[in-house]
């Protein structure tokens, strides 16, 4: 399964991944836990990619470019891939083309979720994330029954630095200006799956797009 998830931050794409890839084989690509990965291990790439992130900006198409040159080549993803958060610019779209023509693969579906902007709000500036484990909380909608703790391992929670309330209005301007063109660019002559986040008697988002992809009845 060869899949890019579109949608705001906050709209469910690491969720959706999640569950992809706990069941169908596929490698999960997120191009922001790959940053925070390197911001925690201080690496050179980590410490460029630090400068953007901490307001929400978005980080340079040439580095981003660089790490995810070959990264689609490796062992993982021979079977499929879920790309999330990447692409998010225009250019970064037309770089991963010429990646997708040379490895000789076709993407099946370019999937958008969407959720109101008020939902995505209380979604990324409740959202609290064990130090530890990394297992992932959220204040309104699923609170650790242990307060500030994790339940899972004992771990500390705490916030993103970019999920406080005022990065997270510059993230969505962000993704407005420069991510929803993609929207456009993945209408044209191709199969953009639009899937709501937000259960209203529907079906799971996973569900959803099984659907949409004539997996299941
Ligand atoms: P979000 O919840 O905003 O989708 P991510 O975890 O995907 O968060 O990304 C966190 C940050 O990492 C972004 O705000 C941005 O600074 C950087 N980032 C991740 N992916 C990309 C990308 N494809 N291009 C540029 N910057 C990126
Ligand atoms: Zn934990």
């Amino acid at each position: 399964m060869r899949i890019i998830l579109l949608g705001s931050p906050g709209a469910g794409k690491g969720t959706l991944a999640d569950e992809i890839v706990r069941k169908y084989p596929a490698a999960h690509i997120s191009t922001g836990d790959i940053f925070r990965e390197n911001v925690k291990n201080a690496t050179p790439l980590g410490q460029e990619a630090r400068k953007y992130m901490d307001s929400g900006a978005l980080v340079p198409d040439s580095v981003v470019l660089a790490m995810m040159q070959g990264r689609l080549e490796q062992d993982d993803c021979r079977e499929g891939f879920i790309l999330d958060g990447f692409p998010r610019t225009v250019p970064q779209a037309t770089a991963l083309d010429s990646m997708l023509e040379e490895l000789g693969v076709k993407l099946d579906a370019v999937v958008l979720l969407e959720a109101s902007e008020e939902t995505v709000v209380r979604r990324l500036s409740g959202r609290r994330v064990c130090r530890k484990c990394g297992a992932i909380y959220n204040l309104y909608f699923r609170p650790s029954s242990r307060g500030d703790i994790c339940e899972k391992c004992g771990g500390e929670l705490y916030q993103r630095d970019d999920d406080r309330e005022e990065v997270v209005r510059s993230r969505l301007e962000v993704y407005n200006s420069q991510t929803a063109p993609l929207i456009d660019y993945y209408s044209a002559g191709r199969a953009l799956v639009r899937i709501s986040s937000e259960r209203d008697g529907g079906g799971s988002p996973l569900e959803e797009l099984e659907r949409a992809l004539g997996l299941v009845e």
